[in-house]
């Protein structure tokens, strides 16, 4: 007798496959469970999500090979959980269950390919490129090939195989993050007192060895029982041997055991040491509010809108609090970008180490464990970006989301597509439990639940005051008009008279300044002065960005990286010149006005290794440096006293993108960097350039009128029925080559129109602002339906069914809620 249980994979195909469960399997797996599975030629790690289903009689069912986890995994809550994201956001229950999962436990195949012969006979017509690439590393896969940015196309590969010149093979990986295994000591009964540790210490003779049992003594009476030997050797720097001879003495045996690899900081022994402050009256209200939803134990989402530094996280806290006396844990999203070591310690600071941190800096291995670990119970709120929001927690009592309105908390770049703070409402519900959306700006959407009285507001309109002195002002807000600039005064540079003698004012009063210029790199591109020519990305039709530092140009898009030439490819003159300015141009040129100032930069490519971002920040808390100069991630989250002046460069940068949620995420972004200036007792001051003065949320900022502007917003979008008006959702076509795309596109258009109801608009195809990525053309539809209309994707899903079939050279992506574009 065997059963067939349903399986989830990870492959854009919405369906649960049926398996036999081999007899052996049988007691290890359960729903939740990993198994590895056959699907046509190949094997994938799938999510068991039932037991015993029914199959036809005559149904040849293919079985389990192995089973990857030997227990469940996920839980009922997340397996319900994920079949919602699948359902909402148009994607297989198995992606959805992916998302859920630490990356690297599935074991994965990969495509290989390998030289096969090195005879020039067998290497007709094949690029030289390959060529070389293969005889060099012997084996490649198609990701290696990518990053060494060659271009060989599938048909090149088959031919190479064809004539014999290479092998391609699928191989099976093994997961690749195990667990760890470590020795640990476990104590002998006789000796679980400190008394009878003690007496040994009294008969040893070696130094160290007293010293060991000192420390076991030490530990013990921390009650804490996991002793293992690369912790205990080195915290205090004792030998094997010396643990083998007291081992020896019957005091302890040694066992293999897992071990977690938990990131140093998060182990935080202390305790915790911040109290709640006395409560500002806004702050008490909002603070009553969510605990008394908390301990009713009932569905409710709550938007706080409170002003940069009116003590949002304070609020957060106490709520915290509210949920761990229940006996209930807790989620806390943050944008990816301001998970800074500053934001985590103000959680540790109150909760100790019941706090976990998940996110993408860490380590693979580190993420796995403390994945597990938050499965096994051991903390009580989870802190971390988007992914976050799927945490293996149980029992959970609250969700926030802090910066709500964040662009990062929706996922674009691969399946499922979804929105954190959405997944975050939703699981609120599931669970019965609250929700707290916490902004400055909040997102027109929210705004919009909270008029239909879905949602409810908190609102916090005044900074906190600080250290008895009435409440820190908003800074002063100041536009530079650049043209004028330019045209009085012939400005040349980046930064004008105005804002460089705001920051001189700054450096001779020892204050601090903050810039952000969202854009980094040196100069986006390098523009020939003789013929205007602009070097490309081999891949991706976008201009290469200049970086001074290695005098390299690399493509934002994909990473392609190639040395910068003196001589022009189309006219052949040495006139490169770098056009328009970058964080790393900025940097220079401050550096050279102000010699003796101490400047830091802060983005993507200053913050690439593991703790440059702590670096950079505590350098500049410890006030040992005067500018702060970075792209958006000087914009969030950051508390410095001492900071008075915030300038950004170009505040036109995000009103150029073509996405009709830009210039909502410019106010924001705006406000937010505002919000950095004189948080404390001296006043702030913030300077901001632009081209275009007269837009009107210059206006709107200088009287931080969030409120006005985000009305003025909601009626655009209301008269072009964009959300949170109508319901809106992009498709992408992608692939090669170009006339393919357009032709699936049109297509998927026509379908659309002919199979949805008249009310649904489907506006394209249309060329992306970039059109090329990684070789691939790009396209997209974008559906505009209203609200009320609320089988819309279950209809898309149907359309997906019956649309032309893509293969391996096309990709179609729904985007519920999101226009799909860079
Ligand atoms: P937000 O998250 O809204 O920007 P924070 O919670 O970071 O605000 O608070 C800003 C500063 O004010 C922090 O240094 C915080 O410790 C402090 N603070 C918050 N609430 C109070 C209070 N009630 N009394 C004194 N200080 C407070
Ligand atoms: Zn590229």
């Amino acid at each position: 007798m065997s059963c067939a249980i349903g399986v989830a994979l990870p492959i854009p195909i919405d369906k649960v496959y049926a398996y036999e469960l081999p007899e052996e399997l049988e007691h290890s797996v359960g729903v939740g469970s990993l198994v590895l599975v056959p699907v046509r030629n190949r094997n994938y790690t799938g999510i068991v999500t039932e037991m015993n289903i029914q199959v036809r009689e005559d149904m040849e069912l293919r079985s389990v090979r192995a089973a990857v986890s030997g227990e469940p995994l996920l839980s009922s809550e997340l397996l319900r959980l994920t079949r919602w994201i699948s359902r909402y956001y148009v994607c297989a229950w198995g992606e959805a269950l992916n998302a859920a999962l630490p990356s690297g436990i599935q074991s994965k195949e990969r495509v290989v390919y390998y030289l096969a012969s090195e005879s020039s006979h067998d290497w007709r017509n094949i690029s030289p490129e390959l060529q070389l690439h293969l005889i060099k590393h012997r084996s490649t896969t198609p990701a290696r090939l990518k990053r060494f940015g060659l271009r060989i196309s599938d048909q090149e590969i088959a031919k190479a195989e064809s004539q014999g010149a290479l092998q391609r093979t699928v191989e099976l990986q093994d997961p690749t993050v195990a667990t760890k295994t470590d020795k640990f000591l476990l104590i002998a009964p006789a000796f679980r007192s400190s008394a009878a540790l003690i007496d040994v210490s009294t008969q040893v003779q070696g130094n160290k060895q007293k010293e060991l049992i000192q420390e076991l003594i030490r530990r013990i009476k921390s009650g804490e029982d996991d002793l293992s030997i690369t912790d205990l050797k080195r915290s205090c720097n004792v030998s094997l041997s010396t643990i083998r001879s007291l081992e020896k003495r019957g005091l302890f045996s040694i066992v293999e055991k897992e071990s977690f690899r938990i990131p140093e900081w998060m182990r935080s022994e202390k305790l915790p040491s911040s109290t709640p402050p006395e409560f500002h009256p806004f702050q008490s209200k909002a603070v009553d509010a969510l605990c008394e939803a908390v301990n009713v134990k009932a569905f409710k989402t709550f938007a706080l809108h409170g002003v940069t530094g009116s003590g949002k996280t304070e609020v957060y806290l106490a709520a915290l609090e509210t949920a761990f006396s229940l006996d209930q844990t807790a989620i806390v999203l943050v944008p990816e970008i301001s998970l800074t070591p500053q934001t985590v310690r103000r959680f540790q600071e109150r909760f100790g180490n019941s706090v976990a941190v998940l996110h993408s800096r860490m380590a693979k291995g580190e993420r796995h464990d403390v994945w597990q670990l938050i499965r096994a119970g051991k903390y009580r709120v989870v802190i971390g970006p988007r992914s976050a929001v799927l945490a293996p927690l149980k029992n959970l009592g609250l969700i926030i989301v802090d910066e709500e309105h964040d662009g990062s908390y929706k996922q674009r770049e691969k399946a499922p597509r979804y929105h954190a703070r959405d997944v975050a409402v939703m699981r609120a519900k599931m669970n019965r439990c609250v929700c707290v959306l916490g902004s400055a700006t909040p997102s027109l959407e929210t705004l919009s639940n909270v008029q239909q009285n879905k949602y409810t507001l908190l609102s916090m309109p005044e900074r906190v005051p600080v250290e008895g002195r009435t409440a820190a002002p908003l800074p002063a807000i100041r536009i530079i008009d650049l043209c004028y600039e330019r045209e009085e005064h012939g400005l040349e540079g980046p930064m004008s008279t105005p804002l460089l003698e705001a920051i001189e004012q700054r450096l001779d009063r020892k204050e601090q300044v903050i810039l952000l210029q969202n854009r980094r790199g040196y100069a986006p591109i390098l523009e020939c002065q003789n013929c205007g020519h602009v070097p490309q990305c081999i891949a991706c039709s976008v201009s290469m960005t200049y970086h001074q530092i290695d005098r390299s140009q690399r493509c934002h898009y994909c990473g392609y990286q190639s040395a910068v030439v003196i001589n022009c490819p189309k006219c052949g003159a040495p006139a490169f010149a770098p056009m328009g300015s970058g964080t790393q141009r900025v940097a220079e040129e401050l550096g050279e006005l102000f010699k003796s100032a101490n400047i830091l930069r802060m983005d993507h490519d200053s913050t690439r290794t593991k703790d440059a971002h702590h670096e950079i920040l505590s350098v500049f808390g410890r006030g040992d440096a005067d500018i702060l100069i970075g792209t958006q991630m000087v914009a969030k989250g950051l508390d410095f006293e001492r900071v008075t002046l915030v300038g950004v460069i170009n505040c036109d940068l995000g009103l150029r993108l073509p996405d009709f949620r830009s210039e909502e995420g410019t106010f924001q972004l705006l406000m937010q960097v505002a919000g950095r200036a004189g948080r404390a007792n001296l006043p702030g001051e913030v300077l901001l350039q632009t081209r275009r003065p007269a837009h009107p949320l210059f206006a709107f900022l200088k009287s931080h009128d969030f409120d006005g502007y985000a009305r003025l917003l909601m009626t655009h979008r209301q008269k072009l029925n964009y959300p949170p008006f109508g319901r809106i959702v992009g498709i992408q076509i992608r692939g090669a080559p170009k006339p393919t795309v357009l032709e699936l596109a049109n297509q998927w258009k026509a379908l659309l129109l002919n199979q949805l109801p008249s009310t649904v608009s489907v506006l394209g195809p249309e060329q992306p602002y970039v059109e090329r990525v990684e070789h691939q053309f790009r396209n997209y539809l974008i559906l505009k339906a209203p609200k009320s209309y609320t089988s819309l994707q279950d209809d898309i899903r149907t359309i997906q069914k019956i649309s032309p079939s893509t293969g391996r050279d096309l990709h179609v992506s729904i985007n519920v809620d999101g226009v799909e574009q860079e």
